[in-house]
């Protein structure tokens, strides 16, 4: 009886948090007919926070799920703890595409990389970015050489070369391609990094675009045409000022330059057409929640807005 009821009890929740997801989204008529095994694809922000060390906001990462398969969009700090939070697989990820090499969009690569062996993973991880990734990547495993070493001769046995990482440097197109599945990389301008991506994943007949560290990229807005939801890094236009540091006078430049206000996003959304704006990775400058979606609301666009927080779903 208490295990019956323990079924029933996760049925209810599975289905209360698909129902929460499709309003949350604003979606209409994509509900399965009932009894139908149609999986949805949905994305999870694992981490919506900066450089800063924030408990409420882990780094920079973004999970999109479809069925058992899990991709994954940077590895800033805390992504495999935020992975296990949001019950997603702890064994790596079918593919990871990064979208450039900040470090806090990378500083959970190492986590990730040796975590997931620890925790079963037997085959190389595929992982996906910009020039410089592979010496990035080469270097960690270098940089842990000892304890591959030590896990795999000593008495821990762990499976031999699961830690192992197949990495691949790409260029603007389509990245990804497999069992329904498409990842296009669209190239951004994020200040002096010669190489940055956004992401468009089109999965299970949904469509995401992650806009990456990005200045208002007219090829971002190109790609975006249409998406169901467009997670996008913002900063609130009307806070933006120089700041009384050494080298503040260079603020507004720098912003400018690596970043999109709330009011270019919303621009931006509105050009594009899409069906829902998430905004994360956000410079607050002590701007509120409400700011930034008034600013979005000034760039002119009329649908939904959320200012993400960790593991809300879409
Ligand atoms: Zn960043
Ligand atoms: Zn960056």
């Amino acid at each position: 009886m208490t295990a019956l009821r323990a079924v029933i009890g996760v049925t209810v929740l599975c289905w209360t948090t698909y129902a929460t997801a499709q309003s949350t989204a604003g979606a209409k008529g994509r509900q399965p007919a009932v009894g139908a095994q149609v999986p949805r694809a949905e994305l999870v922000l694992l981490g919506t926070g900066m450089p800063r060390p924030n408990p409420e906001a882990s780094g920079p990462a973004t999970a999109v799920v479809l069925g058992d398969r899990l991709f994954l969009f940077d590895a800033g700090p805390g992504v495999m703890r935020q992975l296990a939070a949001a019950g997603l697989s702890i064994k790596g990820a079918t593919a990871v595409f990064v979208t450039h090499l900040h470090s806090d969009h990378t500083l959970g690569l190492p986590d990730l990389i040796f975590t997931s062996w620890v925790m079963g993973r037997q085959k190389p991880m595929a992982v996906y970015g910009p020039h410089g990734l592979r010496a990035m990547t080469d270097h960690i495993t270098a940089a842990w050489r000892e304890d591959i070493t030590i896990r795999t001769d000593g008495l821990e046995r762990e499976v031999v070369g699961g830690w192992k990482v197949k990495v691949r440097e790409i260029a603007a197109g389509v990245v990804y391609d497999s069992g329904g599945v498409r990842v296009t990389a669209i190239p951004v301008d994020h200040g002096d990094w010669k190489e940055a991506y956004g992401y468009r994943i089109d999965a299970g007949g949904r469509s995401f675009v992650i806009s990456g560290d990005t200045r208002s990229s007219a090829a971002l807005r190109a790609a975006a045409r249409g998406a169901d939801v467009l997670v996008h890094e913002a900063y609130p236009e009307l806070r933006l000022a120089p700041e009384d540091r050494p080298g503040g006078e260079n603020w507004p430049a720098y912003m400018k330059a690596f970043h999109t206000s709330d009011v270019e996003v919303g621009a931006l959304a509105a050009a594009a057409g899409v069906k829902q704006v998430v905004l994360h990775h956000l410079v607050r400058m002590k701007g509120t929640d409400e700011e930034l979606i008034a600013g979005v609301r000034r760039g002119g666009f009329k649908g939904p807005v959320v200012v993400g927080k960790d593991l809300q779903r879409f």
